[in-house]
């Protein structure tokens, strides 16, 4: 068995991916947003602005929402809605980790996960666009 190498991993949600994908970033982003913000946008009919507007928004309000995560929340879409809070820095994996398992410590169903298996399911993902790059080039 290689020993493994999550520690030196930063994740961040590639926008490139969506267009290879033929996905919308900001559909997937809009579909995210707090009831309050989606009552403003749904008023205008569609979604505001591109994803950089979504994920400012996403930082700036939705985020900040009690709703925005609760234990039952899956691994993969708590990766990713900790990445867009982190307005899409590289997050590294000890940090994603560790906010995962304090988010699903807590509340009504209580969940653990294994860094093992956390790593296993970021580095399959294929709905999310989560990508890894070795931390080398995080900001200093
Ligand atoms: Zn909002």
């Amino acid at each position: 068995m290689e020993k493994p190498t999550q520690e030196g991993l930063v994740y961040l949600v590639d926008p490139k991916w969506y267009e290879e994908h033929k996905k919308s970033l900001p559909d997937t982003l809009q579909a995210r947003r707090c009831s309050s913000c989606q009552k403003k946008t749904s008023d205008k009919g569609g979604p505001a602005g591109g994803w950089e507007e979504q994920m400012k928004k996403i930082v700036e309000c939705c985020s900040k929402k009690p709703t925005w995560f609760s234990s039952r929340t899956p691994a993969l879409e708590s990766a990713f809605r900790l990445i867009l809070a982190n307005s899409n820095r590289p997050l590294p994996f000890a940090t994603l980790y560790e906010q995962i398992t304090n988010l699903w410590s807590s509340g009504e169903s209580p969940r653990y996960i294994a860094k093992e298996v956390l790593v296993k399911m970021l580095d399959m993902d294929d709905f999310y666009g989560i990508r890894s790059t070795s931390a080398v080039r995080t900001t200093p």
